[in-house]
């Protein structure tokens, strides 16, 4: 990646920001575009002052006028966190479509190969399990996950159809449950609420019966498929899913976190949100077969790598640092 110019999408949130730091590192020429809904400028401050790093504050729902050549493009550019998306459903819908389309368009103008963060949430409430990239899914298109779910895949069609009729150099990531330092401490997702709640000790909100299962893949483990799946050769033709295989329920990852923290909050259940997929867990023999990438960090050590994180947030918290 040294030398090459890569604009990424949503470069202020939790994956974008880590994918940053990776391209950073590689020395490449980064511009980093984000409108800051649920990003932070915190992410990538340490970023600022380092040479070939560029960050452009903007919606991709508006087009993106970029001077100069790029050469890679990175769409990350949405809110990932249920609560999060659904707080305004069609600014998350118009995110997906309209930013993929605005980004497709400036990839083919720019000659550039641009790769789609697409998402698990593609297979809805899968009826299988695992789910593989040839599952079409099981989607309720007017539900509550519908903005995310339907917008995701209405972007993955459009990716599919700038290939076919533009020829434009395309990869599109399926990713699953991915966690990690800086996610928000009031993100809403599972992992991030469960740690905070137990080094607050206050209950862990276990939603439903807690025996739904998800499948977690740490960020460093994400990043390096990202990397890898942008650099495949052009026959890497469709979707590639990218995540974690272990399978846990709820429950168990809320007795993890229990565990890992030394926590002494309950559990307390809630709720079950509509539409929420009961099982959920990746096949990735072909990210193994054509990218040669698996998932390296198992989810007691991810945890061992993210809880500190947020303990020195909201120790600054509690300080007004
Ligand atoms: P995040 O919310 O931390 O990051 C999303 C970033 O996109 C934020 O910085 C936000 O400010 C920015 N953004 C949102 N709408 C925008 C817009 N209209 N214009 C410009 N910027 C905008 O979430 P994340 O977990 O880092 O997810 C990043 C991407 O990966 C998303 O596209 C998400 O759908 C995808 N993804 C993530 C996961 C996961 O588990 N983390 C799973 C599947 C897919
Ligand atoms: N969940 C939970 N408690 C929380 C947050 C989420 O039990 O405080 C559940 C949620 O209902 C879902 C799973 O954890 O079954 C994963 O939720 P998350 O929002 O992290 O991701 P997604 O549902 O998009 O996979």
């Amino acid at each position: 990646m040294s030398g090459k110019t890569v604009l990424v999408t949503g470069g202020a949130g939790f994956l974008g920001s880590h994918l940053c730091d990776r391209l950073v590192e590689g020395e490449a020429q980064v511009i980093c575009v984000d409108n800051l809904q649920t990003g932070r400028l915190d992410n990538i401050s340490h970023l600022m002052q380092r040479r070939g790093f560029r960050f452009i504050r903007h919606d991709v729902t508006d087009r993106l006028c970029i001077d100069g050549p790029i050469d890679e493009i990175y769409n990350l550019a949405c809110p990932a966190s249920p609560p999060q998306y659904e707080r305004d459903p069609i600014h998350t819908f118009r995110t997906s479509v309209l930013g993929a389309m605005n980004l497709l368009d400036l990839a083919e103008a720019k000659g550039a190969r641009i790769l789609q963060a697409s998402t698990s949430e593609v297979y809805g409430d899968p009826m299988l399990c695992p789910q593989s990239e040839t599952y079409w899914g099981n989607v309720n298109m007017i539900g509550p996950r519908a903005c995310y779910d339907e917008g995701k895949r209405g972007a993955e069609t459009l990716f599919h159809l700038y290939r076919e009729d533009r020829g434009v150099d395309i990869r599109v990531a399926r990713i699953f449950n991915t966690y990690g330092p800086r996610m928000r401490p009031d993100d809403g997702r599972v992992v991030s609420n469960f740690i905070v709640q137990a080094l607050a000790g206050t209950p862990l909100t276990v939603y439903g019966s807690g025996r739904q299962t998800r499948s977690f893949c740490y960020v460093d483990d994400l990043v390096g498929g990202l990397v890898r799946l942008m650099a495949s050769p052009a026959t890497v033709k469709g979707p590639v899913n990218l995540g974690n295989p272990g399978e846990f329920t709820v429950l168990a990852l809320a007795e993890l976190v229990l565990a890992k923290t030394g926590s002494r909050s309950k559990v307390a259940f809630r709720t079950l949100p509509g539409d929420d997929p009961r099982r959920r867990r990746p096949d990735i023999a072909l990210a193994e077969r054509v990218l040669g990438w698996g998932p390296t960090i198992p989810l007691e050590e991810g945890l061992d790598r993210t809880i500190p994180y947020f303990a020195e947030v909201m120790h600054q918290n509690v300080a007004g640092v």
